[in-house]
C-alpha cells in the first residue's frame, strides 16, 4: 500500500501554532522537471538545453514546446539507446561526441545545460562530472552546467528551481562595500519583467538584476548587500543557494493581483528606504488599474468554491488571490511542496476553512474532490478530462504557468483564466 497521509499541526491555526497541513505521499500525476525547458529556453537567449534522456523525454519536450521551424532550436535530446542503457558503450564518451558536434555547429551557444532525466539517473550517468570535463574543454567560449529534470527527482516547476540553482555559483561576487542591490528571482515573460523594472526605476531603485538573465552570460552580481524578491513560489533550492552567497530574501506576497503585487513592490521599497508618499504615487495607478480589471470578472467568481490539485506550486498564492480579491472560497489547496517560510504571508490570508494539502495521493484527492463538489477544480491535464466527464468544471494548471499572470497589468487576465471555464459551463447548461 502506498498511502501515507498525515495531518500535522492543530485544528485551529493561530499566531503561535502552524496551520494544519494534510501531507500525502502517494501516486503523483504531474509533469517532470523537463517541462521547465519550455519557458527557460525562451527566456535565456544564448543558452541551450541538452536533455540526456530517452525518446519519451524527447516526445514530452516536442509536444510541450512545439517544433521550432524558423529558428535554430535551443533544446534537444541526446537519446540514450539500448546499448547505452545496457552499459555496452561508454555513455560519457558518447556524450562528449554529441556535445562537441553540437558546439562546433552552433557557435551562438554560450551556456549549455546538460539536463538529467530518469534514464540517465537510472544508469547513474554522472552529468556533474561530464559538465566539469566538457567545461574545461570549452571554456571560455561556452559555460557548461548541469541539473536534473528527471521525474524521479523533480515535478514540473522544480526544473526551473534546479536550473537556477545551477546558475547561482556562476554569479559574479559583489565587492565587499558594494551598494545594496535588488534581485528579481524567477523566470518571467520579458514584457512582465520590463513592467517591474520600470516600476522599480520610477520608485528610485536602479540596481536591479534578474535571475535568470535574458542572456545566461550576463548573470547579475550577488553578495551580502543583495536583497532578493522571489517572483515564483517554487524556488526553494535557488533561494537557499542565494542565501549561501549572502543574499537576503525580502518577505512579501507573491506578485499576483492588485494586493500581491503591491505587497511585493512594497517589500523592496521598504528595504531601499523609499518614501511612503512616493511609493503611493508610483504604485497607486497600477494598483487601481488592476482592481478595475479584476472587478469586471468578479461577478463570475465571487462565492464560487474552488479546489486545487497539486501541480505547479503556484496553488497557495493563487488561492490567496482568488479568496482575497475575488471572494472565491478555496475548499482544498493542494501543492506538491509547501515552503512554509516563503508562503507564510500567503497562508495567513487563506481562509481557515480551506484544507491545505502537500504532496499527492491522486486517488484520495479525487475522492475528496467528489465529496467537496467544488465549482471549479484546477488540475493537471491528465486529470481534467476524467473530471469533466464526471461533470466537474476544470482549469488546466499548466495554463497558469505558461500565461503572463504576474503584476498589475496581468491581474485581470489572471482572474479571467478562472472565470472562463465557469462561463463555459453556464453556457453549456442553458
Ligand atoms: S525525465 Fe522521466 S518523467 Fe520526464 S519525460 Fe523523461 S522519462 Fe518521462
Amino acid at each position: 500500500m502506498n498511502i501515507a497521509a498525515t495531518l500535522s499541526g492543530c485544528d485551529t491555526p493561530s499566531a503561535d501554532t502552524p496551520r494544519p497541513v494534510l501531507r500525502e505521499r502517494g501516486q503523483r500525476e504531474v509533469f517532470c522537471g523537463l517541462t521547465g525547458i519550455v519557458w527557460l529556453h525562451r527566456k535565456m537567449q544564448d543558452a541551450f538545453f541538452l536533455v540526456v534522456g530517452s525518446r519519451t523525454c524527447a516526445h514530452l519536450l516536442q509536444s510541450a514546446a512545439g517544433v521550432m521551424i524558423f529558428a535554430e532550436p535551443r533544446f534537444a535530446t541526446a537519446i540514450m539507446e539500448e546499448r547505452d542503457l545496457a552499459g555496452m558503450v561508454d555513455a560519457q564518451d558518447e556524450l562528449d561526441r554529441v556535445v562537441d558536434r553540437l558546439l562546433s555547429r552552433r557557435p551562438d551557444i554560450k551556456t549549455l545545460f546538460l539536463v538529467g532525466s530518469c534514464p540517465s539517473e537510472v544508469i547513474k550517468l554522472d552529468l556533474a562530472k561530464a559538465a566539469e570535463r566538457l567545461g574545461k574543454q570549452h571554456m571560455p567560449n561556452v559555460r557548461i552546467l548541469n541539473y536534473s529534470g528527471s521525474g524521479i527527482e523533480t515535478t514540473f516547476t522544480q526544473g526551473e528551481d534546479a536550473c537556477l540553482t545551477a546558475l547561482v555559483p556562476e554569479m559574479p561576487a559583489h565587492v565587499a562595500d558594494a551598494p545594496q542591490d535588488l534581485l528579481i528571482v524567477g523566470s518571467l515573460p520579458d514584457i512582465v519583467e520590463d513592467q517591474f523594472l520600470r516600476l522599480f526605476a520610477e520608485l528610485g531603485i536602479d540596481n536591479v538584476g534578474c535571475l535568470p538573465a535574458r542572456n545566461a552570460r550576463d548573470l547579475p552580481r550577488v553578495g551580502p548587500n543583495t536583497r532578493y524578491l522571489l517572483a515564483q513560489p517554487f524556488l526553494a533550492e535557488t533561494a537557499m543557494a542565494l542565501e549561501g552567497r549572502g543574499a537576503v530574501r525580502l518577505d512579501a506576497l507573491f506578485p499576483f493581483g492588485a494586493e500581491g503585487t503591491t505587497s511585493w513592490l512594497k517589500a523592496a521599497a521598504d528595504a531601499f528606504g523609499i518614501d511612503e508618499a512616493h511609493f503611493d504615487r508610483v504604485v497607486e495607478p497600477g494598483r487601481q488599474r488592476a482592481k478595475r480589471a479584476i472587478s469586471h470578472v468578479k461577478a463570475n467568481l465571487e462565492g464560487k468554491r474552488i479546489s486545487f490539485l497539486p501541480d505547479s506550486q503556484l496553488e497557495v498564492p493563487l488561492a490567496r488571490f482568488l479568496a482575497t480579491e475575488l471572494d472565491m472560497i478555496p475548499v482544498e489547496v493542494g501543492t506538491p511542496y509547501l515552503h512554509r517560510a516563503h508562503c507564510a504571508l500567503e497562508l495567513d490570508l487563506i481562509p481557515p476553512s480551506a484544507r491545505i494539502s502537500e504532496g499527492q495521493d491522486v486517488e484520495r484527492q479525487l475522492d475528496r474532490v467528489r465529496a467537496d463538489k467544488p465549482d471549479l477544480t484546477v488540475c493537471g491535464l491528465g486529470l481534467a478530462n476524467p473530471l469533466e466527464a464526471e461533470g466537474f468544471s476544470t482549469k488546466w494548471a499548466i495554463e497558469l504557468v505558461f500565461s503572463p499572470i504576474h503584476g498589475f497589468d496581468q491581474a485581470g487576465d489572471l482572474a479571467e483564466l478562472f472565470a472562463r471555464p465557469l462561463r463555459r459551463r453556464d453556457v453549456l447548461e442553458v
